[in-house]
């Protein structure tokens, strides 16, 4: 499973292929820098005209930081690190107003808090709570009396505690939301969406780069056959075990997906022709020497492929599907290699 680093991240992955408008994962970053900024000048302009150097000097770092922030993700949709910036800024922000402007400045920890959970993940913020609680308790311990210190405190835990929930089922329905919107559901092989995600990423690394990446294209033969004979269910566990062999056998910079009924690809990141070819063979013989059904010898065709200079993920699988027909003409369960 993809690491997401906030709900925001699932958001990255499944709109990114749709990046005409402002998707929606800038959103957040968007409007909390500011909401910041809007919030925090009146602020910097009333210290400014009573000449209070510090505390506007503070003010000023805070609206400059969440503009830079704001205008950095508004023009390069970058939110990861802009987030964990934005976050800083907040708890940055709260303790030292408080420590230059006194304890009733203690109000500002409520929408930064808010603001550090639904930015960055959920143990990072929990983290950045526990660190600006305790930075603030000095300053504000030895001014209140010690209702008000328990009533500041339990009120600061209680608006952490409601927000770490909410990131938390925010975070896990996104990644759910992530797994229907890139897994296959019976084989949970990656999905066409995702194939053509990652086929873009690759492309673009090799023309970066120039890295090496190549593509294997399967198909299982005769397959209506095996319905057929067989029934529909047994042709759903073929499917399941055939992409189970598939998986244990590639490696983790290679990566599996189901298009279509009874076609896969395997796309390996960082290698050549010669050893996609290698792995197809391998794949063909698993599948060949394993009894899928009995009586039955269940074998697949393959078309192999080398990402070439100038070539888009399209051409790129189209000569891998002119691969596959050429092997599946000589005869089928064999592999064929495009030059
Ligand atoms: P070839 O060797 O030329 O590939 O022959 P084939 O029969 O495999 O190819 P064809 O494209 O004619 O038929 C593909 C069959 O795959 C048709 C359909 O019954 C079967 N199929 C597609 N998706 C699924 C699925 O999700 N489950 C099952 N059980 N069968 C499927
Ligand atoms: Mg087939
Ligand atoms: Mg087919």
């Amino acid at each position: 499973m993809k690491r997401l680093h906030s709900g925001m991240d699932a958001w990255r992955y499944i709109v990114r292929s749709n990046q005409d408008s402002h998707s929606v994962e800038t959103y957040l970053p968007l409007i909390l820098s500011a909401a910041g900024a809007i919030g925090v000048l009146p602020f910097a302009v009333k210290r400014l005209m009573q000449q209070e150097w510090a505390a506007a000097t503070i003010d000023i770092i805070i609206v400059t930081g969440f503009i830079a922030l704001g205008t950095y993700v508004y023009r390069t949709r970058r939110v990861r690190a802009a987030s964990i910036a934005i976050a800083f800024i907040c708890v940055a922000g709260v303790i030292s107003t408080v420590h230059v402007n006194g304890p009733v400045q203690i109000y500002w920890i409520f929408p930064a808090l808010m603001a550090v959970f639904y930015l960055i993940q959920p143990q990072e913020a929990v983290f950045a709570a526990v660190v600006t609680i305790a930075a603030l308790f000095p300053a504000v311990l030895p001014v209140s009396n010690s209702h008000e210190t328990g009533t500041i405190f339990v009120t600061i835990l209680v608006t952490s505690a409601f927000a770490f929930a909410f990131s938390m089922v925010t975070s896990r329905q996104r990644e759910q939301l992530l797994v229907l919107a890139t897994k296959d559901p019976l084989t949970g092989a990656g999905n066409r969406r995702a194939l053509d995600a990652k086929l873009s990423d690759v492309v673009n690394a090799h023309l970066r780069s120039g890295t090496d990446a190549s593509l294997v294209l399967i198909d299982l033969d005769h397959f209506k056959k095996v319905n057929d004979v067989h029934g529909h269910a047994v042709g759903d566990q073929i499917l399941k075990r055939v992409s189970k062999i598939i998986d244990l056998r590639i490696r983790v910079t290679d990566s599996l997906y189901r298009i279509g009924g009874e076609e896969f690809v395997v796309v390996l990141d960082g290698a050549d022709l010669s050893r996609a070819a290698h792995l197809a063979e391998q794949l063909r013989t698993l599948v060949y020497a394993n009894e899928l059904v009995p009586d039955h010898a269940v074998t697949i065709s393959l078309g192999v492929a080398e990402l070439k200079k100038g070539e888009n993920g399209n051409d790129w699988l189209h000569r891998a599907d002119e691969a596959l027909y050429r092997a599946k003409n000589a005869g089928r369960n064999s592999t064929s290699i495009s030059d």
